[in-house]
C-alpha cells in the first residue's frame, strides 16, 4: 500500500507558518502583507479559485484585496489597474487570475506586473531567475509539488524524475526545480516517443497533462513516488467528479507514495501563493 501524501495537512502547516511570519511583520511594521487578486469576467472555475485564495489569505493573516472587472474589460483598463497595484505600498503581491478573456493579452499583463510583486512567479524576470537557480518567487503549483516530494522522500539527489507536461506554469518550472534539487530530469510531452517506457523508469513521476487518468499502473515503476497535478472535471455515474491525470486506484498499489485528487496538489498551490506573498512582503519591507 502506498503512502497517501496528505496535501491538505502539509498545506495547513505551511499556512500556519505563513501566519506566524505575517504576525511578525505586523509586530515590526504595523501592517499586514497585502495580496491583490484580480478576476476579469465570470468563468466559474476562476471564481472558485479566487474565492479559495481570498479565504486562505485571510486565514494566513494576510490582507487580501479583491478586484473584479467585467468580462468586456479592455487592455488599457486592466493595464491601469495593474499600474495602480504596482504603485500601492499596501500591496505586496499581485495575482491576475488566468485565463483572461480573449480580447486581453496575457503576456502583456504578466510582464506589466512588478516582478517583486509577481506572486505567481510568471514574469519573464522571475522565470529567468528560476532558470539560473536564483529564484525568489517560484510558481506556486510546482513549488507545492517539490515541498510534498521533499516531505515524503527527503533528499531528492540522484533520483530520476519524469515530468509529464511542459507548460510554462507547471511542467517547465517543475523540471527546473527538480534539476536544482539534483534529480536527473526527463520531460514528456505530446511529441515524446514511448512516453510510457520513459515514465516506467522514473523514481518520481509528476503528471501535469490535463488528460483524465492517462497514467495507469503500466506507466509506473514499483516503488515510485507519484504527484498528480491534473484537475479534470468529469461526469461519472451521473455525478460531477474531480479526477487527476493519474488513475489513482490502479497506480496506488504499485507506488511508494501518491497524491490524491482532490486533497493533494490543489491545497498546496494555494498555500504556496500565501508563502510567496509573505516572501514578497519581506523583500519589499527590508
Ligand atoms: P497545459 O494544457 O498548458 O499543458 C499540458 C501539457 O501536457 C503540454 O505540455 C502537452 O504537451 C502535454 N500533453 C498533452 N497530451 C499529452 C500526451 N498524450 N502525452 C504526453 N504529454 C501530453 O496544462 P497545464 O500545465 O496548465 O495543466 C496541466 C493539468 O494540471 C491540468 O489538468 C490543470 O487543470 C492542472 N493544474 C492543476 C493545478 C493545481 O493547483 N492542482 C494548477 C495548474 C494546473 P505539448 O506541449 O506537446 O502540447
Amino acid at each position: 500500500m502506498a503512502q497517501i501524501i496528505d496535501g491538505k495537512q502539509i498545506a495547513a502547516d505551511l499556512v500556519a507558518e505563513v501566519a506566524n511570519g505575517a504576525q511578525a511583520i505586523f509586530s515590526e511594521y504595523g501592517i499586514r502583507p497585502g495580496l491583490a487578486v484580480v478576476l476579469v469576467g465570470d468563468d466559474p472555475a476562476s471564481q472558485v479559485y479566487v474565492r479559495n485564495k481570498v479565504a486562505r489569505a485571510t486565514e494566513a493573516g494576510l490582507n487580501s484585496i479583491e478586484h473584479r472587472l467585467p468580462a468586456d474589460t479592455d487592455q488599457a483598463t486592466l493595464n491601469a489597474l495593474v499600474d495602480e497595484l504596482n504603485n500601492d505600498p499596501a500591496v505586496h503581491g499581485i495575482l491576475v487570475q488566468l485565463p483572461l478573456p480573449e480580447q486581453l493579452n496575457e503576456e502583456e499583463i504578466i510582464s506589466r506586473i512588478n516582478p517583486r510583486k509577481d506572486v505567481d512567479g510568471f514574469h519573464p524576470i522571475n522565470v529567468g531567475e528560476l532558470a539560473i537557480g536564483n529564484a525568489t518567487l517560484v510558481p506556486c503549483t510546482p513549488q507545492g509539488c517539490l515541498l510534498m516530494l521533499e516531505k515524503t522522500l527527503g533528499d531528492l539527489s540522484g533520483k530520476h524524475a519524469v515530468v509529464i507536461g511542459r507548460s510554462n506554469i507547471v511542467g517547465k518550472p517543475m523540471a527546473l526545480l527538480l534539476l536544482h534539487a539534483n534529480c536527473t530530469v526527463s520531460i514528456v510531452h505530446s511529441r515524446t516517443r514511448n512516453p510510457q517506457e520513459l515514465c516506467k523508469q522514473a523514481d518520481i513521476v509528476v503528471a501535469a497533462v490535463g488528460r483524465t487518468e492517462m497514467v495507469d499502473a503500466s506507466w509506473v515503476k514499483e516503488g515510485a513516488t507519484v504527484i498528480d497535478v491534473g484537475i479534470n472535471v468529469t461526469e461519472r455515474d451521473g455525478k460531477r467528479k474531480l479526477l487527476g491525470d493519474v488513475n489513482f486506484a490502479d497506480v496506488e498499489p504499485v507506488a511508494n507514495a501518491i497524491t490524491p485528487v482532490p486533497g493533494g496538489v490543489g491545497p498546496m498551490t494555494i498555500a504556496c501563493l500565501m508563502n510567496n506573498t509573505l516572501i514578497a512582503a519581506r523583500n519589499q519591507l527590508s
